[in-house]
């Protein structure tokens, strides 16, 4: 299928992937309908509705809401629960606008994220996908009414392979997955670019956690957004055994100078996730030459970083890395 190549995603059982029965499920827990958190609660009568297109998988509560407040800009980080894979979306909030960076994959969150940019009462001058993995642009049809802006091979691989992200998600997620592909239609440049009077450098870094990755970065507020080139002490998503590549880009944001690190997955944090980052990538080489199934990998990645989340993101790597 479609989405078994380079850029697709495939979770849980029946992910549609070739041998796609053989990963197991986190155990999710169920959605408290009478939610404490006030983004939980209105996110119910979706969560009913959808019910004439049942999940096969429990429907997750609330995500996590992180506030990092600098001189010229706010960042509003977005991480969503177990279940959507700890994914990050973010706002970047301008004196006078807001720019959205990856809307998620499930439409609790995708909602509840688009609700809290309501919240924040400025226009949403552009949403920025920065790689095709459908966690990262399903949630985009909650915000259709904004420009949506992409590399060009971000938007290519969404208008080819979207459809059949959704195919192949949909026997899991039903009605909590989007049914139409709202792709970018807006293309980024690697380069810089002023939105608000605050400096936006896009990068495009090849041949990491996606083909192709957009990294952004705010050189007067010293904030990295490494987006999926960085997993905060979550598992990471291992769709190819060679590290080099993701490595020498890491190695080049190392050298840096930041005071905040944007992971895509994990909270955010400062340059510690950056050498975190490359300690973890470098033990899954060798996890990866030592091994030829899952669970070794697994015996050696989670026996290494016990304390991290999300280690069923192994299995979905398996798919890729052994087929099965
Ligand atoms: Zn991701």
């Amino acid at each position: 299928m479609a989405v078994c190549r380079e850029d697709g995603w495939a979770f849980g059982p029946g992910g549609g992937c070739q041998g796609g029965s053989g990963g197991s499920f986190p155990q999710i827990p169920k959605v408290d309908i009478g939610g404490s958190c006030q983004w939980a609660g209105a996110m119910t009568s979706r969560i009913v509705e959808s019910m004439t297109r049942r999940p096969s998988v429990a429907l997750p509560a609330a995500g996590v809401m992180t506030v990092i407040p600098l001189e010229n800009l706010r960042i509003h980080t977005y991480e969503a629960p177990e279940t959507a894979v700890y994914v990050n979306s973010h706002i970047i909030e301008t004196e006078k606008r807001l720019v959205v960076v990856d809307t998620q994959l499930l439409r609790p969150h995708a909602e509840e994220f688009r609700r809290y940019a309501e919240s924040l009462d400025k226009p949403i001058d552009r949403v920025i996908i920065t790689h095709s993995h459908p966690d990262h642009w399903f949630g985009c049809e909650y915000f259709r009414d904004a420009p949506i802006h992409a590399l060009a091979e971000v938007a290519d691989g969404i208008v080819g392979g979207g459809e059949a992200m959704i195919q192949a998600y949909a026997p899991i997620f039903g009605d909590a997955i989007t049914g139409t592909v709202t792709a970018p239609e807006h293309i980024i440049r690697p380069g810089t670019e002023t939105i608000d009077g605050v400096t936006f450098a896009y990068e495009k870094a090849e041949g990491a956690e996606a083909g192709v990755n957009l990294v952004i970065e705010f050189p007067e507020s010293r904030v990295l957004l490494a987006q999926d080139l960085v997993y905060n002490r979550v598992h990471v998503f291992l769709q190819q055994k060679e590290m080099g590549p993701w490595l020498a880009h890491l190695g080049r944001y190392m050298e840096k100078e930041y005071d905040y690190v944007l992971p895509g997955h994990g909270l955010p944090s400062n340059k510690q996730a950056l050498a975190d980052m490359v300690g973890y990538l470098e033990a899954a080489g060798s996890a990866l030459a030592a091994s030829s199934d899952v669970p070794t990998l697994k015996q050696h990645l989670v026996g290494q970083y016990p304390f991290y989340r999300g280690d069923y993101i192994l299995d979905i790597s398996g798919r890729y890395l052994y087929g099965a």
